[in-house]
């Protein structure tokens, strides 16, 4: 092996090689390139890499890699293990040298641990590991601590991707639990106004209403209790879904039929909703009635809440082994950003004409739809429409 000196190329190279390290995205990938290239200069068959568990505080294997002669990653980075923890105990470089005589080169094994450091802490340890020797020369163990500190960046660097992740999705439930209180105390006043306010107009004794009138308030008093009692029951059913599945009444049934009795009293409750359908006969499913007429009540509920005076097209029609359903309106359409959030619990699309609601009506319509071992899913184009699919199989072994 060439002698190993700290020479101005070798300085550079160095150089170079953590500069290409530091603009790879990936810290697997940079890593990689990283030790390929010290074996350049430095030559070593297996390394493995333990980061301390935040949680257990021992050290877990993060990365081993059998770069050298024989042997594989996995079994060095177990016999790694006993040496990387003794490193962490002394804090320091550590070397250990086989007992000579044993004749078998393999188990010859000259270890090189090096502490990675945090910021103010021993991360985890890196481990280098020689079959047959040489010894780690003074000049090398320079070099590997100075690869040491740029592993150390690495991994710092994951863990900060990491912890970044972790926040993140956190900000992002308790913003939408923030939202979801403030949309919700607003979503259970307004009914309330209207039913207090209307109750009260009608108990006042210093005037009489005619009958006419009489019917007018009483019809909003009941439209907005039923608003009320479904705004009620998707809360307690989204907590209670959070922490089991749904449980379904499975029984024979004619989907097209099922989205005719809807669709017939969906018209009766809205005359002016023009409803377009176009149901294939199809083979009947093992499926949940009640369920199922709650995911297509929900769907027009929606389209008439975001999509007002606009067309809705039901379709189902057959496609190998699954019914798909289609149901299309021509609204103002989602825009691409939100889409993959709208069926998770408490959504709802930012915006000024979306003030009401409580985000839970697609979350639950996908709950349903799993437990169907189905899919549901969405495509929109911004001012040309909204379209929901959902993809039940015929064969159901729910
Ligand atoms: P909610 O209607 O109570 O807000 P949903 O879970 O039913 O909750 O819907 C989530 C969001 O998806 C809604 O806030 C709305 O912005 C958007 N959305 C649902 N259906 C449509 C539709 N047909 N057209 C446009 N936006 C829709």
């Amino acid at each position: 092996m060439a002698q190993f000196r700290l020479d101005p190329n070798t300085l550079t190279y160095i150089r170079d090689l953590l500069q290409g390290a530091a603009i790879d995205e990936n810290w697997k990938v940079a890593l990689d390139k990283l030790l390929r290239a010290t074996r350049e200069e430095f030559v070593f068959d297996n390394v493995a890499i333990y980061l301390i568990d935040q949680i257990s505080n021992t050290l877990e294997i993060t990365y081993a890699r059998a770069i050298g002669r024989e042997k594989t990653a996995e079994a060095d980075a177990t016999w790694g293990e006993i040496f990387a923890n003794q490193v962490l105990e002394k804090k320091g470089v550590l070397i250990q040298e086989p007992v000579k005589g044993d004749d078998n080169r393999l188990l010859q094994a000259y270890l090189l641990g090096l502490p990675l450091y945090g910021r103010e802490k021993i991360i985890g340890v890196m481990v280098l590991i020689r079959f047959g020797g040489p010894e780690y020369k003074d000049a090398q163990i320079t070099l590997a601590t100075i690869i040491g500190s740029w592993v150390s960046v690495l991994l710092n660097r994951k863990v900060h991707i990491e912890t970044d992740q972790i926040l993140s999705t956190l900000q992002q439930k308790v913003q939408l639990q923030d939202d979801f209180v403030a949309t919700i105390s607003h979503e259970l006043r307004t009914p309330l106004g209207f039913i207090k306010g209307y109750t009260t107009t009608l108990l006042r004794k210093d005037t009489t209403w005619d009958d006419e009138t009489k019917i007018e308030f009483l019809t909003i008093i009941d439209e907005e209790t039923d608003r009320l009692t479904q705004l009620i029951d998707n809360i307690l059913e989204s907590a209670k879904l959070q922490s089991s599945t749904i449980e379904l009444n499975l029984l024979p049934l004619r989907l097209d039929s099922l989205i005719r009795d809807v669709v017939v009293r969906v018209q009766a409750r809205n005359k002016d909703l023009r409803i377009e359908v176009d149901l294939d006969k199809v083979p009947p499913i093992q499926g949940d009635n009640i369920r199922l007429t709650q995911v297509l009540d929900n769907l027009f509920s929606n389209s008439t809440k975001y999509a007002p005076g606009s067309n809705v097209l039901v379709r189902i029609k057959k496609e190998k082994k699954y019914l798909l359903i289609t149901f299309s309106d021509e609204g103002p359409g989602i825009p691409n950003a939100y889409l993959p959030y709208i069926f998770e619990r408490f959504y709802r699309v930012p915006g000024e004409n979306n003030r009401f609601g409580s985000g839970l009506g697609l979350y639950i319509c996908n709950q349903i739809i799993l437990a169907h071992h189905g899919k549901i899913w969405v495509e929109s184009e911004i001012d040309r429409g909204t379209t929901f699919f959902i993809q039940l199989p015929i064969e159901n072994t729910a």
